[in-house]
């Protein structure tokens, strides 16, 4: 398998520490506001490759942590006058419902750093104790960029180069102006006691201390969304690596950002997408398809017209499947499994999977009467994505809509009534009704079942 690695700018041959085995570590959320599609891209993309590692046979273990403790927060928290944990405690679960709702598989653990202040103090000690972490004047605890002489290795740039472009206020407590926070002293908000006094870590430092204690030292992937690259990533490689003497993770992934209409995505420009919007009208596999159309790496312009492309072709695959009932049993047709393993393979090329199902989908169109067995390989293969999950016939029915579910049912009896009696007209204006309200009935084998219009 190849996996661009952001370490070095190249694909490389991917070799897990254990054999068949594969530790990640992916940045999570700051639970402070209602999650957007953006997110929805980044852990969508990261879920995929959790689900592709598991078809292979992979044992995973998938940590994807919480930032609980951050100045977001503890503003949002002062505005509403609760406190910082109660705040994120709410997000939290709001995020949680977003993801299960997205199909997005829950890691095997999902640590907030409000539980993990002893093992990040404990870090920012040894920081301390071998010199890379200093504090001046009582203020708050620092890295020191300039002893690590790898510092700038994931950006692929030179401590002058990243100074350069960095414009930062300056702070006289610091030694350069790269040096980052480890141990923020602070009184207000959110605190704990600590060798240095009451406050709480910067932000870099969690997530080194979350990832070693769950994956060990060394690890294989560490990912995030592309934003986090610089300066979190680059924090994070000098903290551990400082620390404890080891190259922390082989592999560095990162997901292209998501633009609306190639404008960044911010409240302030009125294009901000949450989740909960665009289940409003999409299946959540509609969306997930959508995202996989384009390479976890590219930048992603999202679009109404691009959701509604990924609906058509995600309604085809379920018309597909809703038509035959796919025995349990079945045997395995290798040509898809084949090529769709060779594209994921290669650096998780979505696109070209998804390519090569269309076209086997075509294919079993054509067979379909003869050929039970490759339907079942077709659903095989979209499962692993994500994809095809959910019953056809709520796939169908999903999205709001002017009328209930009972009201369409009951207007369906009668017209079923009126057809009994022969009364053709009667039964025509009803599934004109329903039309104009946008549902869609077809007549199958004796029963009647309906459909949203797209
Ligand atoms: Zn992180």
């Amino acid at each position: 398998m190849k996996i661009f690695n952001s370490l070095t700018s190249k694909k490389e041959n991917f070799k897990p520490k254990i054999k068949n085995e594969v530790g990640i570590y992916i940045c999570g959320l700051t639970p402070y506001d209602d999650v957007h599609i953006g997110h929805a891209r980044t852990f969508i993309n990261f879920d995929v490759i959790v689900k592709f590692f598991k078809f292979l046979g992979f044992k995973v273990r998938y940590i994807r942590n919480i930032t609980d403790v951050d100045d977001k927060i503890i503003n949002r928290a002062n505005d509403e006058g609760i406190s910082a944990l109660d705040f994120s405690k709410k997000y939290i679960s709001e995020m949680q419902n977003d993801f299960l709702s997205l199909g997005i598989e829950s890691p095997d653990v999902e640590p907030k750093v409000s539980d993990h202040i002893d093992e990040i103090i404990s870090m920012i000690q040894s920081l301390e104790d071998k010199g890379y972490a200093y504090r001046k004047n009582d203020s708050d605890v620092f890295f020191d960029v300039k002893k690590y002489k790898e510092y700038g290795k994931l950006a692929n740039r030179t401590l002058e180069q990243l100074s350069a472009s960095e414009r930062t206020i300056p702070n006289f407590n610091k030694n350069h102006e790269a040096d980052f926070v480890l141990w923020k002293v602070d009184t207000d908000g959110i605190t704990w006691s600590s060798p240095w006094g009451k406050g709480r870590p910067g932000w870099h430092i969690e997530c080194s201390a979350m990832s070693i204690k769950y994956l060990g030292a060394e690890f294989d992937i560490h990912g995030g969304g592309l934003d986090l690259k610089f300066p979190h990533h680059e924090n994070e490689i000098a903290q551990s690596e400082c620390a404890t003497n080891k190259k922390f993770a082989s592999f560095w992934m990162h997901t292209g950002p998501l633009r609306i209409k190639d404008k960044k995505m911010s409240k302030s420009l009125k294009n901000f997408i949450t989740v909960k919007d665009i289940l409003k009208n999409f299946h959540p596999e509609v969306l997930r398809l959508f995202f996989l159309l384009t390479h976890y790496r590219n930048p992603i312009s999202y679009s109404r017209e691009g959701l509604e492309n990924s609906k058509r072709i995600l309604d085809k695959f379920y018309a597909i499947v809703s038509q035959k009932k796919i025995p349990s049993k079945f045997t395995e047709d290798n040509s898809l499994k084949k090529d769709f393993i060779s594209a994921m393979e290669d650096d998780f090329n979505t696109p070209k999977a998804i390519n090569l199902i269309q076209a086997y989908a075509r294919n079993i169109e054509k067979s379909i009467d003869d050929d039970l067995s490759k339907l079942g390989n077709f659903q095989k293969i979209l499962n692993s994505l994500g994809l095809l999950i959910d019953n056809s016939e709520d796939y169908f029915k999903f999205g709001e809509s002017e009328i209930s579910d009972q009201e369409i049912e009951n207007l369906i009896v009668l017209r079923n009534q009126a057809r009994e009696k022969k009364d053709f007209s009667l039964a025509d204006k009803i599934r004109n009704q329903l039309i104009e309200k946008g549902i869609l009935l077809e007549d199958l084998n004796g029963k009647t079942i309906w459909k949203k219009k797209s």
